[in-house]
């Protein structure tokens, strides 16, 4: 058994921990030891395993006692200073100079967790000790309680005549979250069927109701609930037991016990559906037609048994898992709507829902959806389901129970969380595979056990809720008049002498947020030194080789019986007039017919024996070449070793022979995009507004923005409008695409796998390189115009918070500097942009990175409450860097924080992906060195000249987007003048 080889007593009592369970668990290769502190009653549990990627975690179940946000408020609140490390943010200061491979907090509907990764033993135990000092001592003041909740302030503190407002970093976080109308569906869908317990509220906050809780209640909530009494604490990796019990037992010992009683009450069940019909705000000159959404939603059972939710797992699959799985595919035919939405089975805690939704839709259609929703699950609980469609819904299953994913000391914490917080057995869940087995069993013996569910759980199940979501042009002027008026009476109540009282304390607390931390105070933390660092970055093990005229990369990483693959095609030469279409190809791979075959015939066959085919276009920059502009077309797959023929069979059929002839599919496909795209480009404004600022920058930008922007969206709308006599060329195009691939010369292949697979790989090669052409690959120049003058524009959509950036030209990674260059933009968004867009100005997040993929750098805040602010942050960067007066301390630091991407294991379907895009982009691990080497070398004032050097270069060439409300851009213009944002629409 891998893991640790210490032993375990049963009964037994170490470090004041008695052991409860020792139990060996091979699916994952590795012991759950379990304990319970005998002092207090905490519980702990280590799965011990070879992994260097060691995971520290605090769990608190925190169910929510009303709608203030609480449990989220203090999640952020614990982690702004505590007894042994009073100083301003340590969190923060622990992300800059850690190497963690994660570090955060996050509230979930009825617990919050606390947890760290690393690859570093000193770094773990580094990160734990301000983590434990965190969650049981921390300061909590009311400074910090204002801050990250909420608080008054006037609109301008200077000026005693302007508006009261409310902020708080939650508060704006959540006013951001609750602009979109899936935050709103997920808020009147999931939590709705829950009206009589904890889990009808919501545990992030309902802006609304924020600025209710005191001080008081929050104090009194961390005492009764953060307590070693009411802890889970969950370790993960290959650190000795022995040394995680040493290390926190003195902490837990200072603790007496208290009683724990957290309830987890089951919603008592209704005898009748009911009905919610809701309007949701929309920008008053968009388009309401096709935006409605329409969900049904039941509450299921018990999320804690493991039979149950397996077989529903299964069900969900069998049901929506493929494009012709038949409740989708019913769903899609019926016309009823765009797409599906909001679909499927999730777990809400100790309970489990069902939910089939559709959007762009309209709100008129609800009884026909329901109809036809109810009408198909009775005839599928009539039917008899398909054998092979069943065993592909297991197969699909099975790759949970397997894969070794990106962050995996995370993915099982969230196992263990399925279970643990609300009373259950935390290995309950990390023993997926024997549940997928013994599912499978009670298959084999009752085969008509999903058609019971089906008229067991949901026809027969009153316990439902229909959703209606309407656009609604007025809702939001509403909402804001209503709080406007609010406002303006709680401001009438206060006293001259009271309001100017407010506007103090508010300008107090943005003024203490300015404070950087001391050098003595820094020293405080626990920290790593650059000497503690690798002298060279990890590499993945890769051999290159030419097999039957293609370029194959084969990776040596551990990969638990699942293969990868990932084909890289070149698309140089390309007529130009083609890339916008990319998007369209990769859409007909994943949802079309091929070979001769139908869309549902190729969607069961990848569905049996895949876990998934992927396909997107990319564009980038060669690494030491800048004249080199790569434009790519990216195909990646997962399969089980035995379904690895037929899997490259599914490809084959794909890349030769995708068909977008079906025109009837084809309208169906570019409605799903166009909701798609409507949804994409509000909810993620700050991306939105970065292609947009980035476009005349680079080549690269140019394209990316071609991908995916308004103007994206609109030509999807023009093909929808006029899809009759566009519908022709629009398949000759992709068809286009398909021809221009067969060619061996502009691919690459990447594998990571067994060598059985990589052998019929191999075989497959042959076959396929003698369908390919070996002609040379001439690139055609894609025609780019740079920027003349640099936009400053505002793209106004439906929301209540802004999301800003500022885009500059960024050196090429050849540039001997940029090493430097990158580690000035880690101090600056820490040292600059954190304290003054976040701290200062409450907004959720601010960012500063070098994307050298696309050869830009970006500045960013998100779910930003200010805008003029904002900008005015972002204009000062370049003289902050000149006031700049960094130690070898600060400078060691961001080396530490930036060298946590060099350090970090790569799993399997990463290393893949990672292996390929550095080879195919020049990226060797001699360059990699090289630049690694230059940044462990750097100096404050060879970072300092390197960024003025790149600012005094690139600096006049910015260019600025925000995206926001149309009030909210109309009012920053009139404070704007000369630096005013042209606005135009996000959405037609
Ligand atoms: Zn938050």
């Amino acid at each position: 058994m891998a893991g640790s080889s210490e032993v375990f007593v049963k009964a037994e009592i170490y470090e004041g921990f008695r052991v409860t369970r020792v139990v060996d668990l091979p699916s994952l290769r590795g012991q759950a030891r379990q304990f319970e502190h005998v002092k207090t009653g905490a519980k702990l549990l280590h799965l011990s395993t070879d992994d260097s990627e060691n995971l520290f975690s605090i769990t608190f179940p925190t169910p929510p006692p009303d709608d203030t946000g609480l449990p989220h408020i203090l999640e952020h609140a614990v982690l702004g200073g505590s007894k042994r490390f009073p100083l301003r943010e340590p969190f923060f200061e622990m992300v800059k100079m850690s190497m963690a491979t994660f570090i955060n907090a996050m509230t979930s509907q009825a617990y919050t967790v606390y947890p760290i990764a690393t690859n570093v033993k000193k770094d773990f135990f580094n990160l734990a000790e301000v983590y434990v000092d965190a969650v049981y001592f921390p300061e909590l003041t009311e400074q910090t309680f204002r801050r990250e909740g909420h608080h008054l302030t006037l609109e301008d503190n200077q000026n005693p005549t302007s508006k009261l407002k409310v902020s708080g970093i939650v508060y704006n976080e959540m006013k951001g979250a609750y602009s979109t109308p899936e935050s709103l569906m997920y808020e009147l869908a999931s939590r709705g069927l829950y009206p009589d317990t904890p889990l009808g509220r919501d545990s992030g906050g309902d802006p609304d109701i924020i600025p209710e809780l005191t001080y008081g209640q929050f104090k009194a909530f961390h005492q009764s609930l953060y307590h070693p009494s009411n802890s889970l604490i969950f370790l993960y990796g290959d650190i000795p037991t022995a040394e995680h019990l040493k290390f926190i037992a003195p902490t837990l010992d200072r603790f007496d016990r208290i009683s724990s009683v957290i309830a987890t009450p089951k919603q008592p069940r209704w005898t009748a559906p009911r009905t919610v019909n809701k309007p949701y705000p929309i920008g008053t000159g968009e388009d309401a037609s096709a935006r409605s959404f329409i969900t049904l939603n039941w509450l299921i059972g018990d999320a804690m048994d493991p039979a149950e939710v397996t077989a529903w797992s299964v069900l969900d699959r069998i049901l929506l898992g493929n494009e012709a799985a038949p409740l989708k595919r019913a769903i899609i035919d019926s016309n009823l709507g765009a797409d599906l939405f909001f679909s499927g089975m999730f777990g809400a805690a100790w309970e489990y829902e069902f939910h089939v939704g559709i959007k762009g839709s309209e709100g008129d259609r609800s009884a026909a959806f329901e109809t036809l929703v109810l009408g198909t699950l009775e005839r599928l609980a009539d039917a008899t389901f398909d054998a092979g469609r069943v065993e592909a819904a297991f197969q699909q299953l099975s790759y949970a129970t397997l894969e070794v994913t990106s962050q995996f000391p995370l993915r099982l914490l969230g196992f263990v969380n399925d279970a643990w917080p609300f009373g259950g057995d935390p290995l309950t869940f990390l023993r997926l595979s024997e549940h997928l087995e013994a599912c499978h069993q009670r298959w084999q013996a009752e085969p008509d056990l999903f058609n019971r569910l089906i008229r067991e759980r949901i026809l027969g199940n009153p316990h439902r809720l229909t959703v209606v979501l309407t656009p609604d042009r007025q809702v939001q002027q509403q909402a804001d008049d209503a709080f406007a008026s609010k406002m303006a009476a709680k401001r009438e109540a206060f006293s001259p002498v009271q309001i100017a009282e407010i506007a103090a304390s508010a300008d107090a607390l943005q003024k203490a947020q300015g404070v950087a931390n001391t050098p003595e105070q820094l020293a405080r933390l626990p920290q790593l030194r650059a000497s503690d660092l690798p002298q060279t970055p990890r590499n993945i093990p890769t051999t290159v080789s030419r097999i039957h005229g293609i370029q194959v990369l084969r990776n040596d990483v551990f990969s638990n019986g699942v293969n990868y693959l990932e084909l890289d095609i070149d698309m140089a030469g390309l007529s130009p007039e083609l890339y916008a279409i990319l998007p369209r190809f990769c859409e007909a791979v994943g949802k079309f017919g091929a070979a001769g075959q139908s869309y549902e015939t190729i969607a069961e066959r990848r569905s049996s024996c895949t876990g998934g085919i992927s396909c997107s276009a990319q564009v980038m920059r060669h690494a030491s070449d800048p004249s080199q502009n790569l434009r790519r077309l990216r195909i990646g797959l997962k399969t089980l070793d035995g379904q690895i023929g037929p899997t490259l069979r599914l490809l084959a059929d794909l890349i030769f022979s995708v068909d977008p002839r079906d025109k009837k599919r084809s309208v169906d496909v570019l409605e799903q995009t166009r909701a798609g795209y409507r949804t994409a480009l509000v909810n993620d404004g700050m991306s939105t507004a970065r292609r947009q600022a980035a476009r005349g920058h680079s080549r690269e930008a140019a394209i990316e923005h071609l991908f995916l922007s308004p103007p994206a969206l609109r030509r999807i709308e023009t093909l929808l409008n006029n899809f009759e006599t566009v519908s022709d060329e629009l398949i000759h195009q992709i068809e286009q695409v398909r021809d221009h691939l067969h060619n061996r010369n502009r691919w690459t292949i990447s594998f990571t796998g067994s060598d059985n697979a990589f052998e019929i790989l191999e075989s497959m090669l042959k076959e396929w390189s003698a369908r390919l052409s070996d002609q040379a690959v001439i690139d055609l120049p894609v025609p780019f115009e740079f920027f003349n003058t640099y936009p400053r524009e505002g793209l106004a959509g439906p929301m209540k918070v802004a999301h800003c950036v500022k885009v500059m030209p960024a050196p090429h990674l050849s540039h001997p500097d940029v090493p430097l260059f990158s580690l000035g933009v880690y101090l600056a968004r820490f040292d600059l942009l954190l304290p003054e867009i976040r701290f200062k100005g409450n907004a959720y997040g601010a960012s500063a990175s070098l994307d050298d993929g696309s050869g830009v750098f970006v500045i960013s805040s998100y779910r930003d409450p200010n805008i003029v602010q904002t900008l005015a942050v972002f204009d000062r960067l370049g003289e902050w860097v000149d006031r700049a007066a960094w130690s070898q301390i600060d400078i060691d630091r961001s080396i530490i924080g930036s060298a946590k991407g060099v350090e970090r294991p790569l799993r399997p379907g990463e290393a893949t992906s990672l292996a390929l895009t550095r080879f195919v982009r020049g990226d060797t691990d001699d360059f990699r060195k090289r630049r690694y080497q230059t940044a462990l070398s750097a100096t404050p004032k060879s970072v300092k000249s390197a960024m003025q050097e790149m600012f005094a270069l690139y600096a006049p060439r910015s260019s600025v987007c925000v995206v926001s409300s149309r009030e909210k851009l109309d009012d920053a213009n009139a404070k704007l003048g000369a630096g005013a944002l042209e606005i135009s629409d996000i959405l037609p």
